[in-house]
């Protein structure tokens, strides 16, 4: 919030940065956060620093695929009801259990689905193509080739495969396979921790009532939801007034904490503006005109030498902060290699009327008709209108220079949720 009025001129591109430049401003300034070993839970989304390899086999030993026999296969073959096999019963092999003793010709064990197989024994037949009769004979009525419902030593990865090649992001199937291979604390790039904070003298938390002209505060709800979205942790830093020495303390209080800043508000060009004030003349963050509308005025830099981003206050425009230049940063702090949403080609349902010289993200609603996209805006483009973003799912491009995207004409949309959601 600025004391004084000030006049912006909302369309003039000079000094402007590109969203462009503004944004590569910010990916070539955040690198990945150093790896670490972390509990397979806590490795969860995460991305592999490196490769990681087979220690062992997987399966680690042959075991049977069925409830049934082991034996020799060549003491089984041609078997047939009419002709069933009959074989001595020497043992049982227990599933979690090394067998006790061996299969050896004329003989045969009970083995169970998951045992391992017995040395001398290549193939099971399944219990339901056995006649046993009483504890010690059973007839075999088929004669199954060798390595029938056995599943081999290593047959799903062999000892030195890459199991993870560095790079992966870790989802369900990566943590069950490196449980399985017995790697318990891989190597990741962690989540980073990111503080988050609003600025404004007119800001109550959601849960109070707002006296007359009070705001109940948005923008850490926004940025925590979409922290998390992106797989980052949160750390919620809560309201600090327009003050230059409360904003100092709470940054310092919770540096310890962080790896990563944001705020919102007070990026302005009033003095009263308190991110700017407490931060600008240390030199660390930058603040600067974005071309694009909403989100113009932005702050980025280092405190601490962690990055720092002031976002502008205005809720939409918090929004369109992170997912243009947030987003793509946390994910690179994270390792992740693609940092950008995808985008389609849409058909706009209205006209959508942009500022001359910015780039325009106007809040559509996306969706997928016949073999085409169409993208209706979902309101006005008053970057205050926060009801505007919750109805949308994608944010529909107007570059710069264009002053109207007629109904009817296409359009690319970044899409921050599928239309289902
Ligand atoms: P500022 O950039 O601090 O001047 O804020 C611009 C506008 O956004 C003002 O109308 C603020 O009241 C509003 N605003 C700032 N922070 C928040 C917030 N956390 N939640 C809701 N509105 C906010
Ligand atoms: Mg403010």
């Amino acid at each position: 919030m600025s004391a004084q009025p000030h006049v912006h001129d909302h369309d003039a591109p000079e000094g402007l940065l590109s969203v462009e430049e503004a944004r590569e401003r910010v990916l070539s300034r955040v690198q990945p956060l150093s790896p670490l070993q972390l509990p397979l839970t806590d490795a969860f989304g995460c991305v592999a620093a490196e490769d990681v390899l087979a220690t062992h086999d997987l399966p680690e030993f042959a075991s049977s695929a069925m409830d049934g026999f082991a034996v020799r296969a060549s003491d089984v073959a041609g078997a047939t009801p009419a002709h069933p096999r009959e074989l001595k019963i020497v043992g049982r092999a227990l599933i979690g259990h090394e067998p006790e003793g061996t299969v050896g010709a004329g003989e045969t064990m009970h083995i169970a689905t998951g045992a391992p197989v017995p040395a001398g024994a290549d193939v099971v037949v399944p219990i339901e193509n056995a006649d046993v009769d009483g504890d010690e004979l059973v007839r075999l009525l088929d004669g199954p080739a060798p390595g029938t419902h056995v599943r081999p030593r290593g047959e799903d990865v062999h000892e030195g495969d890459v199991l993870i090649p560095s790079g992966k992001r870790l989802g369900a199937p990566e943590l069950g396979l490196l449980a399985n291979a017995g790697h318990p604390t891989p190597l990741v790039h962690p989540r980073p921790r990111v503080v988050v904070l609003s600025t404004g003298d007119e800001l109550v938390p959601p849960t109070e009532t707002p006296a007359f002209g009070q705001v109940r505060d948005a923008n850490s709800f926004t940025i925590f939801g979409a922290l998390r979205e992106m797989g980052a942790m949160p750390v919620m830093a809560g309201i600090v007034r327009d003050d230059v020495e409360s904003l100092r303390d709470t940054i310092f209080n919770f540096e310890i904490q962080a790896d990563a800043f944001i705020s919102s508000g007070g990026v302005s060009v009033g003095e009263r503006d308190v991110v700017k004030a407490a931060f600008f003349r240390r030199g660390d963050v930058d603040f600067y005109k974005v071309a694009m509308q909403p989100g113009m005025p932005q702050g980025f830099g280092h405190v601490e030498n962690k990055p720092y981003f002031g976002l502008p206050g205005n809720p939409v425009s918090v929004f369109v902060s992170l997912e243009v230049f947030v987003r793509p940063a946390i994910l690179k702090m994270m390792g992740r290699r693609h940092l950008f949403r995808p985008e389609v080609t849409a058909r706009l349902t209205e006209e959508v009327r942009g500022p001359r010289g910015k780039l325009q993200f106007a809040r559509v609603e996306v969706r997928h008709e016949k073999d085409r996209w169409s993208a209706t805006p979902t309101g006005a483009r008053g970057s205050n209108l926060i009801s505007t973003v919750a109805r949308a799912n994608g944010l529909a491009m107007i570059p710069a220079g264009t002053e109207s995207a007629p109904a009817g004409s296409s359009v690319q949309v970044m899409l921050f949720r599928s239309s289902e959601d």
